[in-house]
């Protein structure tokens, strides 16, 4: 297979690094609130929605973090806050070492280039009167990486081919695409621009479940070849199973638990991240039998107005008077594996 100009690019770095290499994200106690008001002609703030509320993660080159939670969790909305597309209420976010807050204009552009986000729904995100030479194209011109005619078609041919689909298909429209090769469009727009990381929302969701696995792999084999860095929001953990290095469960605003991809599925410590787990079916037909749903009573209370203590609380079976009224902290059990909660002989 011939190497192409971004792989020849990204090579040198990702080799330098290996697989994993150094901090690419710092995110320290993220908060992102939306200020609820009353009132027709004078508004009046009376609450904030807390969608994120203090979440902490570092992420290294080349990593994948699987950020995982049901809906309304927050995860979207830090996803969101990294790319900037929604401003932070409190914390600090890090990116190559640079704060957010005290980026240049030099880093400003060059953070725009280099952090990328891949969409849920490949009908929505896609401009159906663009060609897909036009939609791949766009961030090109925009960063002003067209040098060009001959230049940008060849590129945009090299990024089709780069998603698994065909040079000629440039000059159509995206309603002549299934799902699944609309989401290898997006995913093309997204490399254009040679990120270095790259925010998947729940880029499998609206897919058929046959087709999730190959563009789970598409992800992979880019990753491999290019040294990206990955973000990959889902709501099921067995979404992010195949494709993480890592990951963190949210829950209502916040990480309740995070630690390598191995370590959370052999020994889930939260009684939240044990609730999901249960609910993945297992491969093997003995383990499937004995395979125990714990099914979470009550539904996720409004971010508006959280409970006092572990957010959790009302839903867990295991909830103690300590757990209404003391706000777990998330730290270290051992072997990396991080949990916020109150109970005894989580330790590794
Ligand atoms: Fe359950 Fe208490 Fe742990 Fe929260 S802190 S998850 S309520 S046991």
């Amino acid at each position: 297979m011939t190497m192409t100009t971004t792989e020849a690019r990204a090579l040198p770095a990702a080799r330098q690094h290996g697989k994993i290499g150094d901090e690419i994200l710092r995110v320290e106690n993220l908060k992102v609130h939306f200020p609820v008001t009353q009132g027709v002609f004078i508004k009046r703030q009376v609450g904030s929605v807390k969608a994120v509320d203090g979440v902490s993660f570092t992420l290294r080159r080349g990593e994948t973090l699987g950020l995982v939670g049901e809906s309304g969790c927050g995860k979207s909305t830090t996803g969101l806050a990294i790319i900037k597309m929604l401003a932070a209420s409190g914390g600090r976010i890090a990116f190559d070492g640079d704060d957010f807050a005290t980026f240049s204009k030099a880093q400003e552009k060059n953070f725009r280039r280099s952090v990328q986000m891949v969409y849920q729904d490949p009908f929505g995100s896609l401009n159906p009167r663009m060609k897909v030479c036009d939609i791949i194209g766009e961030p090109l011109e925009v960063h002003g990486m067209a040098n060009d005619r001959e230049h940008y078609r060849a590129r945009i041919a090299e990024l089709l081919q780069m998603v698994g689909l065909l040079p000629y298909m440039a000059d159509r429209y995206p309603h002549e695409f299934s799902g699944g090769q609309r989401q290898r469009i997006g995913i093309a727009r997204a490399l254009a621009v040679e990120p270095s990381l790259i925010v998947c929302d729940e880029p499998v969701s609206a897919l058929d479940v046959s087709i999730q696995a190959q563009v789970v792999n598409v992800f992979m084999e880019l990753q491999r070849r290019l040294g990206l860095t990955y973000i990959f929001i889902a709501h099921d953990l067995a979404v992010v199973r195949h494709i993480s290095d890592r990951i963190a469960v949210m829950y209502l605003g916040r990480i309740v638990e995070i630690a390598s991809r191995d370590a959370l599925y052999a020994n889930p410590r939260h009684p939240y991240t044990k609730a999901l787990l249960s609910a993945v079916p297992v491969a093997s037909v003995e383990a499937e039998a004995k395979r125990q749903r714990i099914v979470l009573k009550g539904e996720v209370p409004s971010p508006l107005n959280p409970p006092s203590g572990c957010r959790f609380h009302p839903r867990c079976a295991q909830a103690t008077q300590r757990c209404r009224v003391e706000d777990p902290v998330l730290r270290e059990r051992g072997d990396g594996q991080m949990v916020a909660c109150h109970l005894e002989g989580l330790e590794g």
